[in-house]
């Protein structure tokens, strides 16, 4: 007999693999999509010729069009290529076109999305509050994802973030109160501006981006000022260590620069799942 729980995580875990396989065309083209509006704009501003094709794509670009192909051999992904986790499965990781591997990437998202919903779904249920925390955990995995590739925190996904959280606390959707969310988004902003500030007057390096201080202001929206610190504090720690750990596997990429975004993501997530206490019942505080 499935107990209510299991099967609300069960529904919200299916449709947690649907908005996965989403997320991967949001991971996929959303950079791509900046990168050609800011050099739409760049050729605007300098009134350059050198670039018309980027001002005239010749085709549409967006995260509905033109539909997903191989990056190989071209192949159009029809849609029984397209379901999430089985078709990679059937297919054994490879295009059916030109067997070139695909991605562990796209089914590890899916999956995680999966698995995030169904949390909610056990946590709260079927309802309101259960999709919209959903929302919030697909919005930091795909944060995540494009800030490893890119190290960039797209305003297009960290402020309509911030302005969901703290509508949605406004309107009573999520438990966080009011006053908790607005104090929580800023000194969310306040906190890093400074911390950023501090420590580019003092080595003249930028050890952050402005997308870190925005991703953070939503957090304290959605979480309220409370969990501002065990966040940061749970960010500062794993961000350390794996930072330290890939310095001395010596894969560190160009730059030497390790994004701060997944850290901040994890820790959040963290916190709604178990509450920002626990973080600190974790380290004894
Ligand atoms: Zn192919």
């Amino acid at each position: 007999m499935l107990s209510l729980e299991v099967a609300d995580a069960a529904l919200l875990g299916l449709l947690g693999l649907l908005v996965g396989s989403f997320l991967n065309v949001v991971i996929h083209r959303l950079p791509k999509m900046m990168e050609l509006r800011w050099a739409s704009e760049c050729a605007e501003f300098t009134r350059a010729d050198a670039a018309p094709s980027l001002e005239t794509p010749a085709e549409p670009f967006n995260l509905l069009v033109p539909r997903s192909r191989c990056p190989h051999c071209g192949h159009q992904i029809r849609w029984f290529e397209n379901i999430p986790v089985i078709s990679y499965t059937v297919l054994r990781g490879r295009c059916h076109g030109c067997a070139a591997p695909i991605s562990l990437r796209y089914p590890a998202v899916e999956l995680v999305c999966a698995a995030l919903f169904a949390w909610c779904g056990w946590r709260w249920g079927l309802g309101w509050e259960a999709l919209i925390w959903s929302g919030f955990a697909a919005a930091l995995l795909t944060l995540t994802c494009i800030d490893w590739d890119t190290t960039l925190l797209p305003d297009d996904i960290t402020l309509p973030l911030l302005w969901a959280g703290l509508c949605a606390a406004g309107l009573g959707w999520i438990h966080t109160p009011l006053t908790s969310s607005l104090w929580g988004a800023v000194a969310g902003y306040l906190s890093l501006w400074l911390v950023y500030w501090a420590f580019k007057l003092l080595t003249g390096k930028e050890g952050m981006g402005y997308g870190d201080f925005k991703l953070f202001a939503a957090l304290g929206a959605w979480l309220g000022w409370q969990a501002l610190i065990p966040v940061i504090l749970m960010a500062s720690v794993i961000g350390a260590v794996v930072g330290i750990a890939i310095k001395m596997l010596g894969s560190l990429r160009e730059g030497g620069y390790v994004p701060f975004g997944p850290f901040l993501a994890l820790a959040g997530l963290t916190a709604m799942m178990f509450g920002a206490s626990s973080i600190l019942a974790v380290i004894g505080l």
